[in-house]
């Protein structure tokens, strides 16, 4: 499968901005335990973990992320399925939109990640177009 089709392209679901920036996804990010802020990069590819940041963030830190344009939060009220850590939300160019858990760490971080098949393949469809069987 060509790595390129797994790139989610976000908007903010609150102003509408592009979110991305290539391949990476910057947001703005509060640590809740110090108030330390600064940007987030998460990776737009499909289930990658990666992030880059220069705050100190150990594994396990809660972040709550901020639109880095309209500065509106992006968290919503769900918890991670995984770790009960509130989730922020992103809005899919292509339709619907991708959760993804506030816990450095945690494999509910990368977009789309949850290692729910049923909600992958979902998820796949509408970033690909094709569907996958
Ligand atoms: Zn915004
Ligand atoms: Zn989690």
């Amino acid at each position: 499968m060509n790595n390129k089709l797994l790139l989610i392209e976000v908007i903010c679901p609150k102003c509408g901005a592009d979110l991305n920036e290539g391949d990476r996804i910057p947001l703005d990010g509060m640590v809740v335990d110090t108030g330390a802020r600064g940007v987030i990069k998460l990776s737009a590819y499909f289930g990658e973990y990666g992030i880059e940041t220069d705050l100190n963030l150990p594994q396990g830190a809660l972040v709550r992320f901020y639109c880095p344009k309209c500065e509106e939060s992006l968290m919503i009220s769900q918890t991670c399925e995984l770790c009960h850590a509130p989730l922020a939300s992103l809005e899919i160019k292509k339709g619907g939109h991708v959760d993804f858990c506030s816990r450095r760490g945690c494999s509910g971080h990368a977009l789309g990640g949850f290692g729910d098949v049923d909600q992958m393949i979902e998820l796949l469809n509408r970033i690909t177009d094709t569907p996958i069987y």
